[in-house]
């Protein structure tokens, strides 16, 4: 679900954007390589281990975790929808026993000061803010813990007027990818990784599903101005995306908790 929708959402009916981005595999861009990539970078996960998925979604990513580590994986989300859907994929996948789907608030997560061993979040750290998140977040990890999350980020020091224009309002925090690592240090950790996202996620594993998805809810919802006018923002995205993918895009920020 990009940004640009969740800054206007106020104007649609959330069931309606719900029932959307329930029908396609994940609700932002992203990859099973680019998932396992980033875990790569994570080592020490046991049977024993606590993991969070904050803004899980339906669980796209969150499944591919599930089937390469060992450990507990919570996924929360605000969404009941995406957490119905999200515990009938682990069901699926027969790991529902370590795979637990919860809605709730990434403001207010039921873990003790240092419970996790991993927090993961992928294109939904923005809901809460990505420097607040990293600093809010820190305490409930292990000293050790891991964080990697996903957040759109500028590829370049200058962009084009639009790009910028467009970008700001629907994404307040963009910044630099060496902006953003100096806040995942200054909030107390150690930077492990960061890249850049290639192309594709967007394309092939984010676009391409969602065209399809519009084409069934247009013609549900056939004359409907609130359903016409989200997927006209979503076209808007996919333009600007084409156009100005040399310049932004999402990129894993991959880091572990280091005690001073
Ligand atoms: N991680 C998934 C979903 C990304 S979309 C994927 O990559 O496919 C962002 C998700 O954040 C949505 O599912 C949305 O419902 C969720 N979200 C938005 N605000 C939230 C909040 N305050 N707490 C928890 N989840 C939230």
């Amino acid at each position: 679900m990009s940004n640009e929708n969740i800054t206007t959402i106020h104007e649609f009916d959330f069931n309606l954007i719900c029932e959307f981005f329930l029908n396609i595999p994940r609700q932002g861009p992203g990859s099973p390589e680019v998932t396992l990539k980033a875990l790569s970078f994570i080592d020490n996960l046991t049977d024993q281990s606590v993991i969070a998925d904050i803004g899980c979604g339906t669980g796209g990513q969150t499944m591919v975790m599930a089937q390469h580590t060992p450990g507990h994986i919570s996924g929360f989300d605000i969404f009941p929808a995406f957490i119905d859907r999200f515990n009938d994929n682990a069901r699926k996948l027969n790991v529902q026993n370590r795979v637990k789907g919860i809605v709730r608030s990434m403001e207010n997560l039921p873990f003790k000061d240092e419970e996790l061993d991993l927090i993961w979040s992928e294109g939904a750290i923005y809901n809460i803010g990505f420097e607040r998140g990293f600093t809010e977040w820190r305490k409930f990890l292990k000293p050790g813990g891991y964080i990697a999350v996903t957040e759109t980020s500028w590829f370049t020091e200058q962009r084009p007027a639009e790009i910028e224009k467009y970008c700001k309002p629907h994404f307040p925090e963009i910044n630099t990818i060496s902006h953003k690592v100096a806040q995942i240090q200054k909030a107390g950790y150690m930077p492990v990784a960061s890249f850049i996202l290639p192309t594709t996620c967007w394309t092939d594993h984010y676009f391409t599903p969602l065209i399809k998805a519009q084409e069934v809810f247009l013609e549900k919802y056939a004359g409907n101005k609130t359903a016409e006018e989200f997927i006209a923002l979503q076209n808007k995205d996919i333009a600007m995306y084409n156009t100005y993918k040399d310049f932004y895009g999402y990129v894993f920020y991959i880091a572990k908790k280091v005690e001073y």
